[in-house]
């Protein structure tokens, strides 16, 4: 018996509910499982019980688990801080960044794209909590940040990612939520060339149902599917 699959049924339901109680259809939200310490076995279980994408927060661990899963088809989200140094790593791995903040790291990831022939889809991670310890450009400089990056052309930006402040009760996540996906109204509004931003990742397993009712696209969940981490 598949240890995880019950896990991976009930978290599926869970969103395929949420997503239809606010008239959205099922498929318009994406399950990202997140990974970060889970080992390659049970990821393994989760691709075998039908999951295809991962999200991991370590560069190092990343690639020795896309290494050991290399037969599996797996598309990898990158969700942790990147820095740029470890941009050369990123891109072969990653179909989707979801953290860039600066436009130094996104310079450094286009030059890395360049140089492998591809467009590297990313996000850009807003930090809308103002909080010091964690990763994001602030909401007032998104816009200016998006423009900058619009003129790389390897980067194609899909739109925003969010980690907002820890509240164990998910009403009160919920602003947050709708202020990001107000800035990604916004963002599509400035109608920049080149970026159509469909792409909201927001959520995880505290309150990902509250995320899809704000309209995220993309839910980062990890403790639900594999337990609680180490
Ligand atoms: C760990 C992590 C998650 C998943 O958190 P859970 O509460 O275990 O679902 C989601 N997003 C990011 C950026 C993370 O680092």
């Amino acid at each position: 018996m598949n240890p995880i699959a019950e896990n991976i049924r009930r978290v599926q339901e869970k969103i395929s509910n949420a997503a239809l109680s606010c008239g959205r259809a099922a498929e318009s939200v994406k399950l990202v499982a997140v990974t970060k310490t889970v080992e390659p076995e049970k990821i393994r279980n989760a691709v075998e019980a039908g999951l295809n994408c991962f999200g991991e927060n370590y560069i190092q661990e990343a690639r020795q688990k896309a290494g050991a899963l290399a037969d599996c088809d797996i598309s990898w989200h990158f969700i942790g801080h990147l820095q740029s140094n470890k941009a050369k790593y990123a891109v072969p791995i990653f179909d989707l960044i979801h953290s860039v903040d600066t436009f130094k790291l996104a310079r450094e990831i286009n030059r890395q794209a360049e140089k492998r022939g591809l467009v590297q889809k990313i996000l850009i991670q807003v930090n809308l909590g103002e909080e010091e310890s964690k990763s994001g450009v602030q909401e007032n400089e998104v816009l200016g940040l998006a423009g900058q990056i619009s003129e790389l052309e390897n980067l194609s930006i899909q739109g925003l990612m969010t980690m907002p402040p820890f509240f164990d009760q998910p009403e009160k996540v919920r602003p947050f939520f709708r202020r990001l996906a107000l800035l990604r109204e916004k963002l599509a509004g400035q109608q920049i060339p080149g970026v159509v931003p469909n792409e909201l990742s927001m959520g995880m397993t505290g309150d990902f149902e509250v995320a899809i009712e704000e309209s995220a696209t993309l839910v980062r969940i990890g403790t639900a599917l594999f337990g609680e981490r180490a």
